[in-house]
């Protein structure tokens, strides 16, 4: 086995499809040095092995990789012709994790290892820069201590002990920034760094190269299972199993001194999908100085410059002093960074997320990655490529992430309420999108409040890693410091979080948690609005409306129905859903559930009546008022979908939810129907079940009181002749829930067919109509070849399906889902993505003996999952007809169904 692939001066061992093998990193390290881009030369420790350290522990991988390594800094020596662990001819290294999917912030770097006291001496000597190799030390220090001696505090309220130390010394020197202190300083933080450090940990600070490198390799090995990386695994379901590979590379140093500098940069801009390069840089900074937000970073692109400058009420004479661009300060590295930023987009045919450091005066990519998006970007960026030639029609639906869509179809500020809202502050246009909420100031309240369902903003002075759950259930996020890819920023945009980031005028205060904008102190929970597309921050909640879908949304939605070959229906109730989903692209109802409809308003008091009926005849009169009602609705309803299917599935609740449990109520209920409320409380209690999801419901319903299904045909096909009159176009089909026996099917089917020839009698005049059941019964899957013999179609009820395979009630699930997720007993919540190996193993045989025994059969499903990417895509793998999901899904769902038509070619 290959443990290691070393890179530089133009050649690779490694290449860019070998990502599961070398990281994203390791392997985009490689290709960048195979065509021709700058790299400083390094090797990259595999996946594999971290898989082993994992497995067979530390001891066992070092003897395995030990001569390897030692080989591979060899090879980066020879490249730059220093030594490693050679005080008289220095050669230092950084040591960088990287997985095969990029975890942003997961793991942690450690630059300038190989630094020691002598080591220092030496670098302050040969560069003539003694500040350069003291703030090298010291911050080689910090990283050490924080990332590998885990002196990183794990608690919100605590401070980094460095970085308190920092404070100490700049106050003693009233100064402001790290840059503003000197030798003496920097040689004082590192004397107290590793007091710090041996008061910590008992030990003193390792002096040896090679003890550092192996310490920091363990490190990252390590990180592959801290809390954060295993979050960020489980939210984005990226397999335990990947591992992380470990880069090792020569250091460049962007802290030389004003000819040196650092930055990150993008090829396109990641929010709003402009074809415009765009980045950011510090001088005489290092690693992630410009994404920190220690000091207000600068812009690439004079043009970008004008524009922030602008957002921060900055002159364009104070612009040009101050916060000069790249192109400005080091026209010649910004001239070559421009250059490479095409050849890297050319390259990999998308937009890239750059890193790069300049040491005196020459460039360094330190980094390149797909960059990740918004939802806006994703589709925009797709298009435009696909308009530029760079990539066809295929690669364009194969690029989307189906649930990003989700983004473009939510609200965005209504003009005139924004017009109207008064702007408390101002900040970088971070992650575009409209935002309202209450504020708080913590990951953890962010989750508690969003956990009651509370809408929240996040108010930071900034962001860092451990704030990631809270940001994820956040509304929006609002930063008082830090750039346009700063931490808050850049996590924003891969989440598709509105976020306004850099809003220098805030003044928060977490202690009181109050946050002060224009002179207004707002307490938490006070509520605020946020504009990521402008960067305004609003008083109060401002009005919201629907988004526009028309061109590049349009335009991909549009290829999605080009290539898929399965359809995509949706799940209404009303024909305001029902309208909603046209519009988002459903070409028919998969699912019309009726006791919805039961509900509204004076209608729950007539279901009461048939409810509690003593007899056939007490029941038919309560029906009797119910038709009418029913009729009206499923009229709107086929209007609504004309010239598309119409699924309406007969009623199905357990009867108990339409029992009153209150004695007004109940009181009530008597008046209306001339009882006492002694004989109402009677009835009412015989109506309780133990298990009403296994009870009195479904199709036991209709086959034990036939009136009630005669009702609802009835019901159904007096709406369909009245809008057939009117010249709509109407597709009815009559859905029988809760199927075991093929007796039950054939029992209601009988009462359907019954009624809709009366009625056709009646009138004297036909419509077609379908009648079909759902299958979420497990026996109704064994014996579907029975049950397909009545039927023109099945419909997988998937939710109840999954509740019965698995044996878990729906309702109760919650409870032990989670802990079951934590523990590895569960991958996924089986109610939101198809459990395909047990579930699925039903829909596959029931679709499968029912198309045998009925040819024509339609089949579809309807559960939660018809929305889900993955589920999707098996259904589309069992050739179903259609998957029906709610309104907002449905893009969600037909973007999925092209992308697994388009895999499948
Ligand atoms: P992350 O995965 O969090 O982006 P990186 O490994 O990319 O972590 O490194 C963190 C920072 O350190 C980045 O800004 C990167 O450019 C910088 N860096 C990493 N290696 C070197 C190096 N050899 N020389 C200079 N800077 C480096
Ligand atoms: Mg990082
Ligand atoms: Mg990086």
């Amino acid at each position: 086995m290959k443990a290691i692939y070393t890179f530089g001066n133009g050649q690779a061992e490694g290449r860019a499809d070998m990502k599961d093998l070398l990281g994203g990193k390791g392997a985009n390290l490689a290709e960048m040095n195979l065509i021709g881009v700058p790299v400083p030369p390094g090797f990259t420790i595999t996946t594999e092995i971290c898989t082993l350290y994992n497995q067979k522990g530390r001891e066992a991988v070092v003897q395995m990789i030990k001569d390897d390594v030692m080989k591979s800094v060899a090879h980066i020596e020879k490249l730059t012709g220093n030594k490693f662990n050679d005080p008289s001819n220095p050669q230092l290294v950084s040591v960088r994790s990287g997985a095969p999917v990029s975890m942003p912030g997961m793991m942690d770097t450690v630059l300038n290892l190989g630094i020691n006291d002598e080591v220092a001496e030496t670098l302050a000597k040969k560069s003539g820069n003694p500040r350069f190799a003291w703030d090298s030390y010291r911050r080689f220090v910090q990283m050490y201590g924080d990332v590998v001696l885990g002196m990183k505090p794990t608690n919100k309220t605590d401070i980094d002990p460095f970085e308190a130390i920092i404070e100490e010394v700049k106050e003693k020197k009233g100064v402001k920034f790290d840059t503003e202190l000197d030798v003496d300083d920097l040689k004082e933080l590192v004397v107290r760094f590793k007091a710090a450090v041996k008061e910590n940990t008992g030990k003193d600070f390792p002096t040896d190269a090679y003890d550092q490198l192996w310490g920091a390799i363990y490190a990252v090995f390590d990180s592959w299972n801290n809390d954060r990386a295993i979050l960020y695994r489980r939210m984005n379901q990226i397999p335990e199993e990947y591992g992380t590979a470990v880069n090792v590379q020569a250091m460049v140093y962007g802290n030389m001194g004003n000819n040196s500098a650092t930055g990150v940069c993008f090829s396109r801009d990641a929010g709003t999908g402009e074809n415009l390069f765009n980045g950011e840089y510090l001088i005489n900074a290092q690693g992630e100085d410009v994404v920190a937000g220690v000091r207000t970073p600068q812009q690439i692109m004079t043009e970008g410059s004008r524009r922030w400058a602008k957002l921060q009420g900055i002159s364009e004479e104070e612009r040009a002093a101050k916060y000069p661009s790249l192109e400005e300060s080091m026209p010649e590295c910004a001239k070559q960074l421009v250059d490479i930023q095409q050849k890297l987009e050319d390259h990999y045919h998308d937009m890239q997320d750059m890193e790069f450091t300049i040491q005196d005066g020459k460039l360094w990519l330190l980094q390149t990655r797909n960059g990740k998006r918004t939802g806006a970007a994703m589709v925009k960026i797709a298009m435009d490529l696909l308009r530029e030639g760079a990539i066809d029609e295929k690669t364009v639906i194969k690029r989307m992430e189906p649930g990003k869509l989700d983004e473009l179809l939510h609200p965005v500020f209504d003009k005139a309420a924004v017009k109207s809202a008064k702007v408390m502050a101002k900040g970088l246009p971070a992650s575009p999108g409209a935002a309202t909420g209450q504020i708080v100031f913590f990951a953890d309240d962010a989750e508690e409040w969003a956990s009651r369902k509370k809408k929240v903003i996040m108010v930071r002075i900034e962001t860092s890693p451990e704030d990631l759950r809270g940001m994820s259930v956040a509304q929006g996020i609002l930063t008082a410091r830090g750039g346009m890819t700063s931490h808050a920023a850049v996590v924003a945009r891969g989440m598709g979080k509105c976020c306004v980031s850099g809003a220098g005028t805030i003044k928060v205060d977490y202690k009181a948690r109050t946050v002060e904008m224009d002179g207004k102190t707002y307490n938490e929970g006070d509520w605020i609005s946020i504009n990521g597309s402008t960067g305004e921050v609003y008083d109060g909640a401002v009005a919201t409306v629907d988004p526009d879908l028309g061109g590049d949304y349009a335009a991909v939605m549009s290829l999605a129905e080009k290539f898929s070959t399965m359809d995509v229906y949706t799940n209404a109730d009303s024909p305001r859903d029902a309208k909603k989903a046209r519009e988002l692209g459903a070409h028919g109802i998969g699912l019309c559930r009726t006791e919805h409809m039961f509900f509204e308003g004076d209608r729950i008091k007539a279901m009461r009546e048939m409810i509690i009926a003593p007899d056939e005849a007490t029941r038919r009169v309560a029906l009797a008022k119910l038709l009418p009602l029913q009729r009206g609705d499923f009229e709107g309803i086929f209007e609504a979908m004309d010239g598309y299917e119409v699924t309406i599935r007969l009623l199905d609740p357990p009867l108990h939810e339409f029992v009153p449990h209150q004695l007004e109520t109940m009181r009530e209920l008597a008046e209306q129907t001339g009882r006492t409320l002694e004989e109402v409380k009677l009835i009412c209690d015989g109506l309780e079940e133990f298990n009403p999801m296994l009870g009195h419901r479904g199709c036991r319903l209709g086959n034990t009181y036939p009136e009630i299904t005669e009702m609802q045909a009835r019901a159904i096909i007096e709406a369909a002749l009245n809008v057939k009159a009117k010249g709509v176009d109407v597709h009815p089909k009559i859905m029988v829930p809760l199927i075991g026996v093929k007796n039950e099917i054939q029992m209601q089917a009988n009462i359907i067919n019954e009624t809709a020839k009366k009625v056709f009698a009646e009138r004297g005049e036909t419509v077609a109509y379908k009648v079909g059941t759902m299958i979420e019964i497990p026996r109704a899957a064994l014996v579907a070849d029975q049950i397909a013999e009545v039927v023109d179609f099945f419909s997988f009820g998937t939710n109840d399906l999954t509740q019965m395979t698995f044996g878990y009630s729906r309702d109760d699930a919650g409870k032990f889902l989670a802990i079951y997720k934590n523990l590895g007993i569960l991958k996924e919540d089986p109610f939101q993505v198809l459990d395909q190996e047990g579930v699925g193993q039903l829909v596959e045989m029931a679709t499968r003996k029912g198309r045998a025994a009925n040819p024509d059969l339609n089949v579809g499903i309807c559960g939660e999952h018809g929305g889900e990417p993955k589920s999707v895509k098996f259904c589309n793998k069992l050739k179903l007809n259609y998957v029906s999901c709610s309104p907002y899904r449905v893009p969600i769902a037909r973007l999925a169904a092209a992308q697994a038509a388009v895999e499948a070619m």
